[in-house]
């Protein structure tokens, strides 16, 4: 057993567009410790979204191995998938993809509901994480009443329900001002504190920065010059002694 909570090895992956496949990943090698911090940055198309979905078993591989806590992870019907993704995984989104017609309270527990908690017992959990976000006089707001970054610290607090070792955060600042983009982050780090696995994908520097481990992705394959070259981690922790 190793302490790896996410191995990567020789993962591949192409969507099929008529005759022609489109080769998106070409044999990704990626191992990240529990507790890491990490963001995965490359240019548009570069195929960041494809590894986050691939990682969050929202999406197949075509070949390589893939172990999210030292299990390895193939092809599955949705509901295991479903069940792999309640156990381990937090997700959040751009565009905090919340329930339009849902209240705070409602969205943040929206999980549980799918592991058969009862109403009363998930609503005073979602009401917990709503306190803890400082959004506890918006429970039983919609989101249309809410600001962006209201907006995703609902999904953080949706994300954070079910207890899950990883966060993976999709451009989760891509919707937002540079202020709240910097108090998103601020959550995400006091989440990584915690010892939660956090692994975000951006295309802005200064928000890569925020993390320990900036990976590059590039022309399908993970741009290793750019990974041990100029960028330091902001904050020096055992786990980067033991590779
Ligand atoms: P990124 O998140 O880095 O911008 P994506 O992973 O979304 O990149 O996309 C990588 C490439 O794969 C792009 O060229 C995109 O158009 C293509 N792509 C993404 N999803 C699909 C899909 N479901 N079907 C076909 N092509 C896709
Ligand atoms: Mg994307």
């Amino acid at each position: 057993m190793s302490n790896s909570i996410i191995k990567v090895e020789g993962l591949h992956k192409s969507y099929q567009m008529g005759n022609n496949a489109l080769h998106v990943l070409k044999g990704i090698d990626l191992d990240i410790k529990a507790g890491e911090m990490v963001s995965i940055m490359g240019s548009s198309g570069s195929g960041k979204s494809t590894l986050l979905n691939i990682l969050g078993i929202l999406d197949n591989h075509d070949r390589g191995k893939y172990y999210l806590n030292n299990v390895k992870i193939e092809k599955m019907n949705e509901t295991r998938a479903a069940k792999f993704r309640n156990n381990y995984i937090g997700f959040i989104f751009q565009s905090f993809n919340l329930i339009s017609f849902k209240n705070a309270m409602e969205n943040v527990a929206l999980p549980l509901y799918y592991q058969n908690v009862s109403r009363k017992k998930r609503n005073m959990r979602a009401l917990e994480y709503l306190d803890r976000l400082g959004l506890r006089e918006w429970a039983n707001h919609l989101p249309s009443e809410l600001s962006g970054g209201q907006k995703q610290r609902i999904a953080i607090a949706r994300a954070l329900i079910s207890e899950p070792k990883v966060i993976l955060a999709d451009e989760p600042t891509g919707a937002l001002d540079s202020q709240t983009s910097y108090e998103v982050m601020d959550i995400l780090q006091e989440v990584n504190q915690m010892g939660i696995t956090v692994i975000i994908v951006t295309h802005e520097d200064d928000i890569a920065h925020r993390t320990q481990r900036i990976i590059k992705l590039r022309d399908g394959l993970i741009d290793r010059n750019e990974l041990n070259g100029k960028y330091e981690p902001v904050t020096s922790s055992e786990i980067f002694t033991s590779n």
